[in-house]
C-alpha cells in the first residue's frame, strides 16, 4: 500500500518554477532518500507533502485519502479542514535545526502534542516518552532543557517528539546537517534503527553512504524535477552526468 502518492506536483514561487513535475510513492515500511544539489526543490517537496506550502498543479494523496487534487480546469483543491486535520496526523516532520520549544523540558517537549492534539491521558503520554528516550539512548534526560543537550541529542529529542505522534510517515529535511561530524553518526544510527523497524519514511540527506545504506528508493532531484528514481545500486552507477557529476563532488 502507498502511504504516499504524490502526482504531477507544481510548485511555483512567483514566476519561478521549483517543482516541475513531481511524482512520487512512498509504500509502507519503505524508506526513500531524497539527493541532489542545494536549491534542486527537496525541501519544497517535504513542505508540500506535509502542506506547509500549497501547490500549484497535481495530486496528494496519503493512504487513499486525497489531500489536494486538480479541478478539470487545472485549478488546486483542498480537502476540507476536518479531514486535513486528520490526515496530518498521519505523518510526522524532523527538520534540519531540531526546532525544539527551547522553553519546555525534554519530557514537555515530547508529550505536549500528544496531550493537546491526541487527548491521550497525561500518564499514557509520559510512558509513550520515557520508553521513546530509552529507544533514543536519552534515558535519564526527561527534564533537561534543549540548551543543556548536545546537537545530536536535541535531534533525537526532536525525532522522539515526531514518534510520540505514532505517525504512519516520517519526514527528514537533512536531519545531520546542523550537526558536528562526530554527532551525525549517532543521530544516522537512530535513523537506521527506524528503518530495521521498518518505519516508513522519506529522508533528504546529503549523507551518501547512509543513503546508499538503508534506503529502498533513492531519488535524485535536479532543478525542480526528478532527473532520476530507483534503488540504490541504480542512482548511485547511474551514467546520467548529472548524477555523476552531484555524486563526484562527495566521493
Ligand atoms: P533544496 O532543499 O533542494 O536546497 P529548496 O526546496 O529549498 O531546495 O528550494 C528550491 C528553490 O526554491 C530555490 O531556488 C529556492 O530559492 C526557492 N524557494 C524556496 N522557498 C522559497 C520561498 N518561500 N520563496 C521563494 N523562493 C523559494
Ligand atoms: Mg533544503
Amino acid at each position: 500500500m502507498n502511504v504516499l502518492s504524490l502526482s504531477n506536483i507544481k510548485k511555483n514561487f512567483g514566476s519561478i518554477e521549483v517543482l516541475k513535475d513531481i511524482s512520487l510513492n512512498v509504500r509502507e515500511g519503505e524508506v526513500m532518500s531524497i539527493i541532489g544539489s542545494s536549491g534542486s526543490g527537496k525541501s519544497t517537496i517535504l513542505r508540500c507533502a506535509t502542506m506547509l506550502e500549497t501547490i500549484n498543479g497535481g495530486s496528494i494523496i496519503y493512504k487513499g485519502k486525497k489531500v489536494a487534487w486538480e479541478n478539470p480546469d487545472g485549478s488546486i483543491v483542498y480537502a476540507n479542514k476536518g479531514e486535513l486535520t486528520k490526515i496530518r496526523s498521519y505523518f510526522g516532520l524532523v527538520f534540519q535545526n531540531f526546532n525544539l520549544f527551547p522553553h519546555y523540558s525534554v519530557l514537555k517537549n515530547i508529550i505536549d502534542a500528544p496531550i493537546h492534539v491526541q487527548k491521550i491521558h497525561k500518564e499514557k503520554a509520559v510512558e509513550i516518552a520515557k520508553d521513546l528516550l530509552i529507544k533514543m539512548g536519552l534515558e535519564g534526560k526527561e527534564n533537561y532543557y534543549p540548551c543543556q543537550l548536545s546537537g545530536g541529542q536535541q535531534q533525537r529529542v526532536a525525532i522522539a517528539r515526531a514518534l510520540a505522534l505514532n505517525p504512519s510517515i516520517l519526514f527528514f529535511d537533512e536531519p545531520t546537517s546542523a550537526l558536528d561530524p562526530e554527532l551525525t553518526g549517532e543521530v544516522l544510527n537512530v535513523l537506521k534503527d527506524l528503518a530495521a523497524m521498518h518505519m516508513t519514511m522519506v529522508i533528504v540527506t546529503h549523507e551518501m553512504n547512509f543513503a546508499k545504506e538503508v534506503s529502498d528508493e533513492v531519488m535524485f532531484m535536479d532543478k525542480g524535477v526528478v532527473a532520476q528514481t530507483g534503488t540504490p545500486e541504480e542512482v548511485f552507477s547511474s551514467s546520467n552526468p548529472r548524477i555523476k557529476e552531484f555524486l563526484g563532488r562527495f566521493y
